[in-house]
């Protein structure tokens, strides 16, 4: 591992010692649902939605044979609710159909289930199942990689590439936990409060403008 990426791992494991996923969940389904309720939302807010939800739908065949409408309602303050709702069930007739009603562990199935894409494939993975298959590239983990200088890709996918090759396996999941902590707590898109940060010395943004 270089010595820069080596400092910034002990440096956000002395910040972010509990760095873990924000969504509340009982069940691989249920991290799966939350995770796709996440996408423009905050985790707060799904966290208001889904005890209602989870107590409303048990299976994944009860979300296949809801009516549309009504797991609209159920998610509609997380915003995008069309889309949510027909991923969910879309998502959910698939795991019915060819998966016996469980969520896949692996992340070539994860990805063939319509919605679902390599990051929430990386969320369920990682706290559902307890496998370390990638990092989670969110918006915060994007952002940070770069200031950072720890990768220069342009996609999501490169991104995850070029961390992976930098930091052990073990840790994948909790960089990308502490990753979007920091960001939302330090490293702000718009004014990253550099002075607190307890990266700043292995950053070579200190000193940039933002
Ligand atoms: S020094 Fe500034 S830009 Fe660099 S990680 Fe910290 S807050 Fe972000």
């Amino acid at each position: 591992m270089f010595t820069s990426a080596k400092k910034i791992l002990t440096d956000l494991k002395k910040t972010y010692p509990d760095a873990g996923c924000s969504l509340s969940f009982r069940s691989p389904l249920e991290l799966l649902i939350a995770t796709i309720l996440s996408a423009q939302c905050t985790d707060v807010q799904v966290n208001k939605v889904t005890p209602h939800l989870f107590r409303q739908f048990h299976s994944a065949q009860g979300y296949a044979e809801a009516p549309l409408e009504l797991l609209e309602d159920a998610i509609r303050t997380t915003g995008f609710f069309h889309n949510k709702a027909k991923n969910i069930q879309n998502a959910c007739r698939e795991i019915v159909e060819k998966f016996d009603g469980k969520v896949p562990d692996t992340m070539e199935l994860l990805v063939s289930l319509p919605g679902v894409g390599r990051k929430t494939a990386n969320v369920v993975l990682s706290n559902g199942f307890g496998r370390n298959e990638g990092f989670v590239v969110d918006t915060h983990v994007f952002r940070l990689s770069h200031r950072l200088g720890l990768s220069q890709g342009k996609t999501p996918e490169k991104v995850e590439q070029e961390l992976m090759q930098l930091f052990p396996q073990k840790d994948w999941a909790y960089l990308s936990h502490a990753f979007i902590l920091h960001g939302r707590q330090i490293c702000n898109a718009r004014k990253p409060r550099c002075a607190d940060c307890p990266l700043k010395k292995d950053c070579p943004q200190l000193g940039v403008k933002h």
